[in-house]
């Protein structure tokens, strides 16, 4: 059996032969099933011989990480497979274990500014989970929760809730086209009141690295005789009995999540509105302004406090355009939402107005004063959870532009917020980006996210882009701040930053890893964590 390819030949698995890899292709190529559509199974594989096409957010590559920060070659894989269902799944899993070739699965793969589709180690075959496993399986409107395939991204699950007629929210971060499971895996966030992603999760399928499947929380009761085939308070209790074994699957490489429950946000009614600030030295106040608030609950959602030059950005501006002294003062604007029927939303707003009449030329921006063309009617929409696009206008600050997020997490105080903006601060003058930072603020942690945007065409800005990084992730771990979620290139200096007691941490990752995954072969590391036999020699590093 010969191996077609159009073009060049495609990047080997480490340690793998090109006989072996082709032989191991065909394999796979004989082994998984047509599936519902009638598939043909040569489809279901493709070797990438292909030219690298970066794409863009609506036709992202599966092939290497569109937003490259090295050479685009670096995070390249050697074929993606797109399995047709779990049984698939679980014939991909053991074929990888036979020829010791790593695999690295994704739902959407959109996971930009992170890694996007890329596997860490070059020439893994990537698993397209969202191609073919895109199926809402369940809408339960008297639960408020749904059960979703990889595939189902936040434009999808909206749609099939408006579809159905459900008095339900989804959550949506600030753009829709990811996959709801494959967020909820790396931890994002959205912007209701459901905005923690995996704290809203309830139930999880999951094919574990040596192909064996299991449904953890109350899935793990066998499905009710005559009933569906799923149990039917899966999506109703979250932890089940014994362990909470949930979390490991998140931010990791133990598994391959082929389900997922998600509980909804009865609907209700909103008011979302910004409030500005002209002064920079009034943040540190603001910041504390919001913390009693936020943890009151007075706050319906997360309040993201933005600099203006994001603002701009995102309103579809250019740098060139727009912007030539990053030395200038930089107003901020906070965004939030107060959710509920009418009383309680005046009482909430009038609670908030007093709070921040202490700050001098605060301003309250309510949607009907601007018009529509203004980018707070895009987060009017995101707070009610209808997925957008309009944070792309970001990638048009810059020629070619790609981001970075740097997102360090802090307890919510205005020293705290000083401090992280003083570094991110001084690291992109000294490196040359313009700042557009965020904080989102829940009851007791902030997020701050600080979106580096880059030309990923231009080699010396990639250089400097990921020497910033670097810096500020050694000058916040020193200050006590770590990561929430990191690019995958740079998952190794983060996972070495939470090193407490001699990185007691990462050897209890690695004792999982090698129970669970003991040929090595899923997504070797994946937040940091390697296998046993790639310890020694980290690969493409
Ligand atoms: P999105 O397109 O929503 O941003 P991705 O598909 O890129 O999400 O996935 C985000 C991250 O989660 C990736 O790093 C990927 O490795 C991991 N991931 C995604 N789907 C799965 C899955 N079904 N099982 C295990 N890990 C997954």
């Amino acid at each position: 059996d010969k191996l077609e390819h159009d073009g060049k030949l495609p990047i080997l698995p480490p340690g793998v032969t090109r006989e072996v890899f082709t032989k191991a292709i065909v394999e796979l190529r004989n082994i998984l099933g047509g599936g519902a559509e009638e598939q043909t199974t040569a489809a279901a594989v493709v070797v990438n011989d292909k030219p690298l096409d970066d794409g863009w957010y609506l036709e992202h590559p599966n092939t290497h990480d569109a937003f490259h920060l090295y050479d685009q070659e670096d995070t390249v894989s050697s074929a993606t497979v797109y399995p047709g269902s779990v049984t698939d799944v679980q014939k991909i899993v053991r074929w990888a274990n036979k020829y010791l070739i790593p695999i690295y699965p994704i739902s959407i793969g959109r996971n930009l500014g992170y890694g996007g589709a890329a596997p860490r180690v070059r020439g893994s075959v990537v698993i397209d989970l969202g191609k073919r496993m895109n199926k809402v399986l369940n809408i339960d409107g008297g639960n408020c929760s749904c059960l979703v395939e990889p595939g189902v991204t936040y434009f999808d699950l909206y749609e099939a809730v408006q579809k159905g007629g459900y008095d339900l929210w989804i959550d949506t971060p600030d753009l829709g086209g990811g996959s709801v499971l494959g967020n909820a895996l790396d931890r994002g966030v959205g912007y209701t009141s459901y905005g923690d992603h995996f704290g809203n999760h309830c139930g999880m399928e999951v094919v574990l690295p040596t192909g064996d499947i299991v449904r953890l929380g109350m899935g793990a009761l066998p499905a009710v005789e005559g009933g569906d085939s799923i149990n039917p308070t899966w999506q109703s209790f979250q932890y089940g009995y014994g362990p909470y074994s949930d979390g490991i699957f998140t931010q990791s490489n133990f598994g391959i999540v082929t389900k997922m429950g998600f509980w909804l946000m009865p609907a209700t009614e909103h008011l979302t509105f910004a409030i500005t600030f002209p002064r920079e030295e009034d943040f540190e106040q603001i910041i504390d302004i919001i913390k009693p608030l936020s943890a009151r609950r007075v706050f319906g959602n997360v309040p993201q406090i933005r600099h203006a030059v994001q603002e701009l950005a995102i309103s579809g501006k250019k740098r060139k355009d727009v912007y030539d002294n990053p030395q200038e003062p930089i107003p901020a604007e906070v965004i939030t939402s107060v959710y509920g029927p009418e009383e309680q939303r005046k009482d909430n707003l009038k609670t908030i107005r007093q709070a921040f009449s202490i700050i001098k030329d605060a301003k309250f921006v309510f949607p009907d004063e601007v018009p529509l063309s203004h980018y707070l009617h895009s987060r009017v929409a995101i707070c009610a959870g209808i997925p957008g696009l309009t944070d792309l206008n970001w990638l048009q600050w810059r020629p070619n532009g790609s981001h970075l997020f740097f997102s360090p997490i802090s307890s919510v105080n205005g020293q705290d917020a000083q401090k992280l903006y003083d570094i991110v601060k001084k690291r992109h003058a000294e490196f040359g980006f313009d700042m557009m930072p965020a904080f989102c603020i829940a009851p007791r942690e902030m997020h701050f996210i600080d979106c580096l945007v880059y030309d990923r065409e231009n080699a010396d800005e990639k250089r400097r882009a990921v020497k910033c990084m670097r810096a500020m992730i050694d000058d916040t771990a020193k200050e006590g701040y770590g990561e929430y979620r990191t690019h995958i290139l740079l998952a190794d200096q983060v996972a070495a930053t939470y090193n407490w007691n001699n990185g007691a941490l990462m050897k209890l990752n690695e004792t999982l890893k090698d129970a669970l995954d003991p040929n090595g072969i899923l997504a070797p590391g994946k937040a940091g964590i390697w296998p046993k036999r790639f310890r020694d020699g980290v690969q493409n590093e």
